[in-house]
């Protein structure tokens, strides 16, 4: 299996370190033919205006729309932000995912937090019962999934920090930048 990571900007190091320890093979993506022969791609946390512009410039749009067509698509933080399809403003987005997302809803990055999520689907796929504890860095919050999008974690407040729609998968919250490979396991068994 390999898995590329989309290196434009923010933070791929830390999803190719988490793929590496799990002995999966990584691809850092930066232009339209490092897509060939992957299985599955991580768009990073970051800035995701930085990074669709970038990816504009890169020609990157079109070739991700195709790929996301057949394969996996996993975007946390700025990543949730460039594959959703609304987020009330106007910037380049990828448009894969039927949610609507709010940038920096929490506030300002020294409002960044951490939190213990109850993910019964992640539970379930890796066969553990502890909460995941997520990293919040002036995140996102998926306002509202629609179509085949479904919620799968929520705060306690309610508020949807991570959804699934198909063999995509979108998280407002960094688990590349914690010890916990739960997530990466997750998505990887999304790929095929
Ligand atoms: N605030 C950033 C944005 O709106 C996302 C932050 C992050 O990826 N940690 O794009």
């Amino acid at each position: 299996m390999k898995i590329g990571v989309l290196a434009l900007q923010g933070d791929f190091a830390e999803h190719i370190v988490m793929l590496s320890d799990l002995g999966v093979e990584t691809v850092e993506v930066r232009l339209p033919e490092h897509l060939n022969k992957l299985d599955g791609l991580i768009i990073p946390g970051g800035e995701s205006t930085t990074i669709g512009k970038l990816a504009v410039a890169y020609n990157l749009m079109g070739p991700l729309c195709q790929f996301g067509q057949r394969q996996a698509i996993w975007g946390t933080c700025a990543g949730a932000i460039f594959l959703s399809k609304d987020v009330s403003r106007d910037q380049p987005l990828l448009g894969l995912m039927d949610i609507k997302v709010e940038r920096n809803a929490f506030g300002r990055q020294v409002d960044s937090f951490e939190a213990d999520l109850d993910i019964s689907e992640l539970k379930q796929a890796t066969g553990t019962d502890e909460a995941f504890h997520a990293v919040f860095i002036r995140a996102p919050i998926i306002e509202s999934v629609s179509g085949d999008a479904k919620i799968l974690a929520s705060l306690p407040d309610g508020r949807i920090v991570a959804a699934q729609q198909g063999h995509f998968l979108a998280t407002s919250f960094h688990p590349e930048l914690t010890g916990d490979s739960r997530f990466h396991e997750y998505f990887l068994s999304l790929v095929d």
